[in-house]
């Protein structure tokens, strides 16, 4: 556009966008097929609290457009979930890694790295917490077919489709189960989290390729349980999907809990605990408590309740 037309231009207008990432000072906005870097107002950043930054990717934002490309967000419009944790540094702040989250996927693999259920059932409980969907990927499942390992996929598929969670087997490797995972990351905004190396990077260009995450060679890096992703932008997926990758799966979706806010987060302990003979039970010790006795009964599983007892203990250090 030259400048004598841009006089004739129509007055800015507002528009919603998609915050899909954010640099120093401006963020990245997609509207529509295009993505703008637009600067927030500085009025946005006034009153926020215990929050540190006000804008987060997944946010919608109301904007206004110069028509040369640029423009100012205005607003952040409500967001219906969003993933936090303690930013570092001074003071309890809260730092919002993504807003609008619809559901996580829980990526793990069969086999190198091997299947950890205490962590899966730690992203549960953070899922559950934040009240966004999760689905469980049980990936490179054509390292173990026709051994032992096929046999332990179905055994946790089974496990925990019967807390009913959906699970997916699936392999980057062979395409196995990709098309399935596809369907369900349509028009929805997506966390993947899990473990460095369990082909995290590797699913998603079995997605779409040329997505264009670095896929990593299976180092030393997961043995020591370290986890280096630290990417922190939406990625557009052609079926109207988004998937963002998060740092910290550690305390995923769980921050600042107390001791009795975490059995309500593992969804089968739920029917039981109103019927504890105490109130404040937190189902470790206490005479005449529901949880207990279910799991002596075989009604409640032993490793989903030392998933609890571990996270218990963690809100009872203060650690989360
Ligand atoms: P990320 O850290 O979770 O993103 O994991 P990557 O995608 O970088 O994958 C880690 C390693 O596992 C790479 O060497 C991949 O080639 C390998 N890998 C990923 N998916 C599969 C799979 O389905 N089967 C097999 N056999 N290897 C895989
Ligand atoms: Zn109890």
């Amino acid at each position: 556009m030259s400048a004598d037309t841009a006089a004739h231009q129509p007055p800015p207008s507002p528009e919603e966008g998609l915050v899909i990432r954010i640099d120093s000072k401006r963020c990245h906005v997609e509207i529509g097929d295009k993505v703008l870097l637009l600067s927030p107002r500085g009025k946005l950043f006034a009153g926020k609290g215990r929050i540190k930054n006000p804008i987060a990717v997944g946010d919608r934002v109301r904007v206004t457009l110069d028509g040369e490309g640029g423009g100012s967000i205005e607003e952040v419009l409500p967001r219906h979930s969003r993933l936090a944790r303690a930013s570092a540094g001074e003071g309890k702040m809260l730092q919002v890694l993504v807003a609008n989250l619809d559901q996580a996927l829980v990526v793990s693999s069969i086999e190198e790295p091997e299947f950890r259920p205490h962590l899966v059932d730690r992203i549960l409980a953070g899922c559950e917490h934040e009240d966004i969907g999760a689905i469980i990927v049980i990936n490179k499942v054509d390292l173990g077919q026709g051994c032992l390992a096929d046999e332990r996929v179905q055994k946790w598929k089974t496990f925990y489709e019967k807390l009913g969670y959906e699970v997916l087997a699936v392999s980057a490797e062979t395409g196995l189960g990709v098309d399935v995972l596809h369907d369900d990351l349509a028009d929805k905004l997506t966390v993947f989290c899990g473990l460095s190396g369990v082909g995290k990077s590797s699913l998603l260009n079995a997605i779409q390729p040329g997505l264009a995450l670095a896929v990593g060679e299976v180092s030393e890096k997961w043995k020591e349980g370290r986890h280096t992703t630290t990417h922190s932008s939406l990625l557009r997926l052609d079926n109207g999907g988004h998937v963002v990758d998060t740092p910290g799966i550690r305390n995923f979706g769980l921050f600042g809990l107390e001791p009795r806010e975490i059995a309500p987060l593992f969804v089968e302990l739920r029917p039981y605990l109103s019927q504890c003979r105490f109130q404040d039970c937190l189902h470790t010790h206490e005479p005449r408590c529901a949880v207990k006795q279910a799991l002596e009964k075989g009604d409640l599983t032993q490793q989903r309740y030392d998933s609890y007892l571990e996270l218990l203990a963690d809100a009872e250090k203060g650690r989360l």
